[in-house]
């Protein structure tokens, strides 16, 4: 038997009376775990399948598959499931650890960063866009791809307008920028030296401290974007859940 924390980040039918989960876990990376008989009144472990719940659970070892025995709920994350756009930005950064977190590693900053995302959103204490744009940029650093913060990437100067070179992640100052040969559309961007110092905070704070920090909300929605555009590039793909995101949002 393995006891651990984990977050149920996907879930699907296993037959009339169980659940698969995917489940995020510090020490076990990410793992599929089978959930039988938890979907009748009054099951055991009813609480902990609830998708973006946090529980500790005891799990059985069974030729390479894990089965869920017993669970002690942490936290549920309730307001996630009765908000569409809050669920739908969960989903989004449940795809992006489906897509970078592996079985049989161990992923404790991911899941910290996760579960402090969720509590954010769960609780409402910050702004959807704000929320997204630490978990992205955080996500990035702890898989190993910050970008350059140091400065410009050829003088490492830094000024009150910076260009953002997102494809490569690198940061240039004006006369480097314009030596590159580079225009300041498209996948170059022009960012204040405060986004600048947002980007640093968030890639480079402790998580204890990741949230303690305040932008302007003209700002956070630039910075959002930009981290998205960020993301998609080190990672080399789009998340269809991030386009429901914003279709949801458009909505409200
Ligand atoms: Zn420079």
């Amino acid at each position: 038997m393995i006891t651990t924390d984990g977050v149920v980040i996907g879930k699907h039918d296993q037959g009339d009376n169980g659940w698969y989960l995917k489940v995020l876990s510090p020490d076990l990376g990410l793992i599929d775990v089978s959930a039988r008989g938890q979907k009748k009144q009054g099951a055991s472990n009813s609480a902990a399948v609830q998708l973006f719940a946090c529980s500790t659970m005891c799990l059985n070892d069974r030729g390479g598959r894990y089965y869920l025995d017993s669970s002690r709920p942490k936290m549920l994350f309730y307001h996630i499931r009765e908000d569409v756009q809050l669920l739908s930005l969960a989903s989004y950064f449940a795809q992006l650890i489906s897509f970078t977190v592996t079985e049989n590693q161990t992923a404790r900053d991911i899941y910290r960063l996760l579960a402090n995302c969720l509590y954010m959103l769960s609780e409402r204490s910050a702004g959807a866009e704000f929320i997204k744009f630490i978990f992205e940029m955080r996500l990035c650093t702890e898989l190993g791809m910050i970008p350059g913060l140091l400065g410009c990437a050829d003088c490492y100067k830094t000024e009150s307008t910076m260009y953002f070179d997102i494809p490569d992640g690198i940061f240039l100052c004006r006369e480097h920028f314009l030596e590159r040969g580079l225009s300041g559309s498209g996948d170059t961007v022009e960012i204040t030296a405060g986004m600048l110092e947002a980007m640093r905070y968030v890639c480079l704070s402790s998580q204890e401290k990741l949230f303690c920090f305040n932008t302007p909300h003209s700002t956070m929605s630039t910075l959002s974007r930009i981290s998205e555009r960020y993301v998609r590039y080190r990672l080399e793909r789009d998340f269809p859940a991030l386009d429901f995101y914003y279709s949801v949002s458009a909505k409200q």
